[in-house]
């Protein structure tokens, strides 16, 4: 990124440079004010165009960052080591697992209260 600055403010110094270079006399007929009027509306619509360029990279960057998300693996793809103890289903990671047993297999109300009352008996 440095280097790409560097290699833009050389090339800006080096077109600088010339046009000082080549800078003519002073015109007696030449109407400056008008010219810089010019150089200013010139200006303007430069700033507009780097405006809209800059709007369409804002664009493109959130196109390449809706088309990452969407690149997700196939179900097929995944491997499945964490299997249900409860069932035949077995999922790629322990949090799968966990919302999968959580949602399918939810411990009874009566079902926790005896464990918990047997964990507490001698
Ligand atoms: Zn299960």
């Amino acid at each position: 990124m440095n280097q790409l600055n560097d290699h833009i403010n050389n090339q800006f110094f080096s077109i600088y440079g010339n046009t000082i270079s080549q800078c003519p006399n002073y015109d007696s007929k030449i109407n400056y004010l008008l010219e810089s009027r010019k150089i200013f509306l010139f200006n303007q619509v430069l700033q507009q165009k780097i405006q809209f360029i800059k709007d369409q990279n804002t664009l493109l960057d959130l196109q390449l960052v809706h088309s990452k998300k969407k690149q997700r693996r196939k179900a097929t793809e995944i491997s499945k080591t964490y299997k249900c103890s409860q069932c035949e289903k077995s999922y790629g990671s322990e949090a799968s697992l966990n919302l999968h047993c959580k949602l399918k297999h939810p411990i009874i109300e009566s079902e926790s209260k005896t464990q918990i009352e047997q964990s507490f008996q001698i």
